[in-house]
Parts: C-alpha cells; structure tokens; sequence
C-alpha cells in the first residue's frame, strides 16, 4: 500500500512534540513492513535542509486557490531519515512558512488550510495516487471535507482518508470566511451534522471535519481514546466522537527503535545497553549509562556526588502540569536528589516564571534548567538520568515516558492518557510483577506527586538491588512501533476495501 501522511511535524527536522515523532516513526516501521509510506510537509523557511538528502524540485509550478486568487508554490522532494519527503514551498505574498517557529501566529487556520489545499491540487496535477491520505491533526483535517466536496467532483477518488488526534486541546477554529477562502462555501458548513462547532455556534471547527469526513479516525493511546468520549476529556468533541465511534479507534503510539536506540545514539557520550558487560568487553553494556550521568552532570556543571538525578524533558504548557513540575524540583532537593529540566514554552508568562526559577537556582549545582528546545541534550539526558517525571494534567500518549523506559529512567508519571497504558506501578499495579515498570499517582496535586516521587527515591536510596533489575527489566520492554504498526495497517486495509 501507499500511504501519504500529511503533517506539520516531522522529526527531527520540523519538530515542536511527539506529531514529529510519531510521524516520522510510524512512516519509516511502514516502508519496513514492505509499504510505501511518504510524507507532505510545508517547506518552512526554517527547515535545515543539511538534513534532507537529495533534495530537488518534483514539481516546479504548482498553482493552489486561496482567498479569490491562484498562487504558485514550488514542490520539493528529498529524503529525510531514509524517507522521501514532499515539501509545498508557498509562493504567496502572505509568507505563510517564512516565519520564525511552527506554529503560533494568529493566521495558523489560513496557513494550514493553504497548504491542506496545495496538498489536493498537488495530488490532482502530478497524478500521485497513494492508497491512503493518512492526516495527522487539525492542522490538515481539512483535506477530509475539501476531498470529499471538492476535489472527488475533480477527479481525485482514489485515496481514502484515516485521520488522526494527537491532541483534542488544539482543534483548529476558525470562521466560514476563512473557509471560504479555501474554496468551501462557507455558510454551507456551519451545520451541527458538519463543521459547526459544538459549543459556539458561528465558529468552525477544523478537526471536528476531520472526523466527521475521514473514513476512520484514531487517536494515540486506547485510554486516551475513552478520555476523549466523556464531557471533560472532550473539549465538545465528545459527542462527535460518540456519535461515530464505529469509525473511531484508539491505537498506542510506539518509538521509533532506531532512532530513540541507547546502543546506537550518536548524542550520547558512550553508548549502553541493558546488557551487563562482559570482561573486556567494548559493547555497549549498563554500566556505561554511568558514564552517561558522569558526563551529564560534567556538561550541565552539577555536583558529581552520589544521588539520582531526576529530569523532565517537556514543552512548559499547562496539560504538562507546571505546578507539578515545579514542586517536583522542590521535592527531589529536599530529598537530597539533583534536578534537571529541559523544556520551553510558547506562553511568554510561563517562560519567563521558569527563568525566573532559573535565576534563583543559579549558584546550585544540583539544578539545571535549560529553557529552549534541543534535541542533543534531549538525549544525553534520557541516557544520564535515573528518573524522568511526567506529571500531565492529561496526556494523550506522551513519548517521553516511553523513551526514558528505553533508556534506563523510570518513569514517575500521573495515570492519565496514554501514560496510563505504558506506566505501571511498581508497588500498586494488578499487573505481574515482570510487566511492572515505573512509579505513578492519581491525582494532579502535591500529595499525588510525593505519592509516587518519594517512593521512586526511596527505592533508588534504600534498595539499589531492586532499582536496578528494575531499570533493566524495563529496559527490555518493546515499546517499538511493531504491534501498533500492524494495527494502522489494518485500519488503511479495511478502509481502502470499502467502496465509496
Ligand atoms: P508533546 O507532543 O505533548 O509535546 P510527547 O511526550 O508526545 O509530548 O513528545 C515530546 C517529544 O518532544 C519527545 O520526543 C521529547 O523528547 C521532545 N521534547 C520536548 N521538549 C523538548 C525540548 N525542550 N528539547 C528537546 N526535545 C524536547
């Protein structure tokens, strides 16, 4: 089969979360199976392109309608991380991907469906029929209702369509006149049975016509997919979901196995594996990962003394929950552990609290806050910690937690979302013993954190023995993409057997 996935994310070269990963991961364990699985992107102006191989112009002018006009855009073609993308280069005097970050500026809706609608017309003029259209949020569920109105009458009829929710919080609204701008009439879709959203009555929701027009829709985690169906998981998409639930699954993300490997990480200092060295032996093996914390707290300038260090790699956004974050750095100090975080945040009030945060801690050298994003460090620090805290308000899959597995960190996490299908407590769960793998709480709030921190650092302090068959257990465990892969497979195939 051929499956196009149509992003705004792509690891590692345009990447703001886990839809970059998540992307490129599920696309490359497709070409594994045997399937042609490509990606569309927009070809931001900050994209570096000393990342992409062999990139060329595939189609040199392609005319796309926006907002009364026909604009031309530039398609370009090249290999990422053995893939081969395609990138709509936009040639209007708007400047919608020449623009400094991803994402966060008040015309989003019209960038993305801009590009919603150059990927049709791409489709339409260079005869590419791939078997499915696999769309990834709201920033391209548009496609759904824009192929299914527009461009099947034009002839494009042979994808299908699966879309998918990697987050509900971010639903794309916007108004009719943007939608007519794209070419829809808009007034036609401010209808409970189409794009009207659910609780304001003269807006448009993007993702709800995701839903409502795709063949199949899937979010990334089976929790996640039960959360989203109740009033307060559903952001008023609830009753959509509900309604078509026949056509709704909640598939697990997985990790790209390669790329996120501790035996093959270029990032790293030295590679490790949960393997015990043999005598003499140069292979990665687990002690190695002490190397990995030696040279962590070197480069971060910590203390080098003999206590765990607990990390959190995130974007600083309310789900991710700030206060948590901060009371867990309060916590692990007080307990005699070291503290590091990497994050940023597209809320200026909340970055500059954390600097400010940053400031105070400046002289203590068992606390490191790095406040941008920066994939190197990103790995040395899953690679060097011993604990990695997620304390999500809610979390629809969340690959952190997964990637510290991977990489000898227990986990601490809430039991929300997808963190609740891959973390289970070491103490509490009714889970064997052998599937246990990390430390998790219930409630969003300072004894939920202290419920499951001061127990991970009482296990680390009191009982190396038992932290350490743990950390190698769960080293073990298969997160890849293997399972879940074959699951999406399944969906495309039972999606491209129906007929129209
Ligand atoms: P979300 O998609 O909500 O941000 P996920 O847990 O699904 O959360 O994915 C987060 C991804 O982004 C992981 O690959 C993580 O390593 C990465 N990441 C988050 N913040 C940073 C940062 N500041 N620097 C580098 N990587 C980051």
């Amino acid at each position: 089969m051929h499956i196009l996935h149509v992003a705004s994310e792509l690891a590692p070269l345009a990447k703001v979360g886990g839809l970059a990963d998540v992307v490129l991961g599920l696309t490359r364990a497709l070409n594994k199976e045997g399937h042609k699985g490509e990606v569309i992107l927009p070809k931001y102006s900050s994209l570096d392109t000393s990342q992409i191989t062999d990139l060329h112009i595939e189609f040199r002018e392609l005319w796309t309608y926006h907002d009364g006009r026909w604009h031309p855009n530039t398609v370009w073609a090249g290999k990422v991380e053995g893939i081969l993308v395609y990138f709509i280069e936009a040639h209007n005097d708007t400047h919608f991907f020449d623009r400094e970050r991803l994402y966060g500026y008040e015309d989003d809706t019209a960038r993305f469906l801009y590009f919603s609608r150059a990927v049709l017309e791409f489709l339409l003029k260079s005869g590419l029929t791939p078997d499915v259209l696999h769309l990834h949020d709201w920033q391209t569920a548009a496609i759904a209702p824009l192929y299914k109105d527009l461009y099947c009458d034009l002839g494009l009829t042979h994808p299908k369509i699966l879309f998918t929710i990697h987050n509900i919080e971010y639903q794309g609204w916007t108004h009719i006149e943007e939608l007519g701008k794209a070419g829809l009439h808009g007034p036609s879709y401010l209808k409970p049975q189409r794009l009207q959203d659910n609780h304001h009555s003269t807006t448009i929701n993007l993702m709800k016509g995701g839903i409502i027009y795709s063949d199949h829709t899937t979010t990334v985690s089976p929790n996640y997919a039960k959360e989203i169906k109740t009033p307060e998981g559903g952001r008023g998409l609830n009753t959509t979901l509900s309604e078509y639930d026949y056509k709704f699954t909640g598939v697990l993300n997985g990790l790209d196995w390669d790329y996120w490997n501790p035996e093959t990480d270029p990032y790293l200092y030295t590679p490790f594996s949960w393997k015990k060295a043999a005598p003499k032996s140069k292979t990665p093996s687990f002690d190695k990962k002490q190397i990995n914390k030696k040279i962590l707290r070197e480069r971060l300038m910590l203390e080098d003394e003999q206590s765990p260090i607990v990390s959190c790699v995130s974007r600083l956004v309310p789900q991710k929950g700030i206060e948590l974050i901060k009371y867990a750095l309060f916590r692990t100090l007080e307990k005699g552990g070291q503290f590091i975080l990497l994050g940023s945040s597209p809320i200026e009030s909340i970055q500059e609290e954390f600097h400010g945060l940053k400031q105070r801690f400046a002289q203590n050298r068992h606390v490191h806050f790095e406040l941008n994003y920066n994939e190197e460090l990103a790995h040395l620090i899953y690679g060097g910690s011993d604990m990695l805290i997620v304390p999500s308000i809610f979390e629809p899959c969340g690959l952190t937690q997964l990637i510290a597995l991977r990489y000898g960190t227990l986990p601490i996490v809430r039991s929300t979302g997808g963190l609740a299908d891959t973390v289970f407590d070491v103490d509490y769960s009714p889970l064997p013993m052998e599937e246990r793998n990390g430390f998790v709480f219930e409630h969003p709030d300072c004894q939920g954190v202290d419920s499951a921190l001061l127990r991970a650092l009482h296990y680390w302090f009191k009982k190396p023995e038992t932290w350490e068959a743990l950390t190698l257990r769960s080293m073990q465990m298969d997160h890849s993409w293997g399972p879940s892969c074959a699951a999406y497979i399944q969906l495309y195939e039972n999606i491209t057997k129906k007929s129209r």
